[in-house]
């Protein structure tokens, strides 16, 4: 999980009438929120994710859900609020159901930095404070099949793109040409670019490349022959903020 930005309000917030909408789910029950538009500017604000493990949406085994952060049955006032809207996999709106984050809170994304409130050992995401030991439970945010095993995979690519670069910079130092260079800075950069916040469990492969003394030994080398860019220092630095801590 990483902390979102909520920058911006849709159109269609402003320019419908959010009363009569509210009125109409509390009147009929009505799905007001299944519209194309509230759809999109879900993705947009989570980069097209699950705003709460990071798995990327409309893919075959995952389902796009607006999810009511406050839920809509306890807060019907609150079932078309821009800002109690997030993108959901359907793994992560269906454990927290019902769950009433006011009587009980979790993580906000939008609100709260995740790094404070969550650790990370081995792949297992744990809570380091009372509101992330209830988001880990409300959230099942350590199940197998859907939460752990594709962290660990996230994680394996970052951990083999890690040894694939080093076999690279040898391979490069060996007989240095411009075009073992490009393959080499192109693979570093493509490493860090899945450690973004705009790419599928971010948080999970920033963690996993900040503690690999493997990378930390590549960037040292690469630096020393002069191939670290100030721009994948930019990635780096922007890659260690999404890092959850490895103890509580
Ligand atoms: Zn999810």
């Amino acid at each position: 999980m990483i902390k979102l930005e909520r920058n911006f309000t849709p159109d269609f917030f402003t320019r419908m009438n959010l009363q009569s909408l509210t009125q109409e789910f509390k009147d009929n029950g009505t799905a007001v929120w299944h519209h194309p538009e509230v759809k999109s500017a879900c993705l947009k604000l989570s980069d097209g994710k699950c705003s709460f493990c990071e798995v990327k949406l409309d893919e075959a085994s995952t389902y796009n859900e607006v999810e009511h952060f406050k839920d809509k049955n306890n807060f019907p006032d609150d079932v078309i609020r821009w800002e109690n809207l997030l993108p959901s996999c359907r793994h992560c709106n269906g454990s927290k159901q019902r769950h009433n984050v006011v009587l009980n809170p979790i993580i906000n994304p939008c609100n709260d930095l995740p790094s404070e409130h969550l650790y990370m050992i081995g792949y297992r995401i744990k809570g380091k404070t009372g509101l992330g030991t209830t988001t880990v439970d409300v959230l099942n945010f350590n199940h197998r099949e859907h939460k752990f095993i594709p962290r660990c995979k996230a994680g394996e690519i970052i951990d083999s793109s890690i040894d694939d670069a080093i076999e690279k910079l040898s391979w490069f130092i060996e007989r240095p040409s411009t075009r073992r260079k490009n393959i080499l800075m192109n693979l570093v950069e493509a490493i860090l670019d899945e450690c973004q916040k705009k790419s599928p469990f971010s948080a999970v492969s920033a963690t996993m490349l900040h503690r690999s003394t493997e990378y930390a030994h590549l960037k040292v080398s690469m630096q020393t022959y002069d191939l670290w860019t100030d721009y994948m220092q930019e990635l780096h630095d922007e890659s260690l903020k999404l890092t959850l801590p490895s103890t509580r």
